[in-house]
């Protein structure tokens, strides 16, 4: 019924509010019960269960230069999800959000200029915290996504990373500092796929976590949420694509 003047719409707006309040304890049970849904309930074809890929074992095509493997999907890393009939999610990708895009532009200044690559190793600490304050805004959206899918019922049967990345990596990373070292030595050099695997990548990786790695282990275990975190091996492995 439409207000006849301003007295009649502070009724109505008064009349709102108190049958919200009368709803309330009715929304909060309905709210404390997200959650216990089993996905069995839905009786439909799904298995219930996810997994998180990292970007790039889906799309090769976001791959640093000389960093492809493979032309597109590395068969070998989804092979035993899809067959486990696991849905797949894929991750953002940290470095093209950050780095420039899919090209990663600001990585390709570096390498082009070897006075880029010695001024880049001064700036490494602030660069060091700033990745990690965009990664971990990153991190926050994929953990936020898993807390859904195990309020939901489902299963995340894991997170998988990739080997040897500074941002993707859970046992071996990129040690930034002896990369950009390897970069501003070498001042007469072409950029091929391989050159810099061979002489910047394989000779500067280390044991450690990659930074969004790093940033989303911290994002699951602040909600308590007990995920697998394993990574794949594509630098020197025969990974089938
Ligand atoms: S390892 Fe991570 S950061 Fe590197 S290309 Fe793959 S998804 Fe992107």
């Amino acid at each position: 019924m439409p207000a006849d003047g301003p007295v009649d719409a502070c009724r109505w707006a008064l009349a709102g509010v108190t049958a919200l309040a009368d709803a309330a304890p009715m929304l909060r049970r309905i709210g404390s019960q997200r959650g216990t849904h089993a996905p069995r309930e839905f009786s439909d074809g799904r298995s219930g269960q996810v997994v998180y890929l990292s970007h790039c074992l889906l799309n090769q095509n976001t791959r640093y230069p000389g960093g492809a493997v493979c032309s597109g999907v590395v068969v070998d890393a989804v092979a035993p999800y899809l067959a486990d009939g696991a849905g797949i999610v894929q991750m953002a990708c940290p470095e093209q959000h950050t780095w420039g895009g899919v090209s990663k532009r600001h990585l390709l200044r570096l390498l082009d200029h070897p006075v880029a690559a010695r001024a880049g190793r001064r700036l490494l600490g602030p660069a060091r915290s700033y990745l990690r304050w965009r990664y971990q805004r990153l991190a926050r959206a994929v953990a936020r996504d898993i807390a859904d899918c195990t309020a939901s019922g489902l299963e995340v049967v894991g997170v998988v990373g990739v080997a040897g990345s500074p941002s993707c990596g859970v046992t071996s990373t990129l040690d930034l500092d002896a990369a950009l070292r390897a970069v501003a030595a070498c001042s007469h050099r072409t950029v091929t796929a391989g050159w810099l695997d061979q002489h910047v990548v394989e000779p500067s990786i280390r044991p450690g976590r990659g930074l969004f790695i790093d940033a989303l282990q911290a994002e699951l275990a602040k909600r308590h949420l007990d995920v697998p975190v394993n990574e794949f091996q594509l630098h020197g492995s025969d990974a089938a694509c």
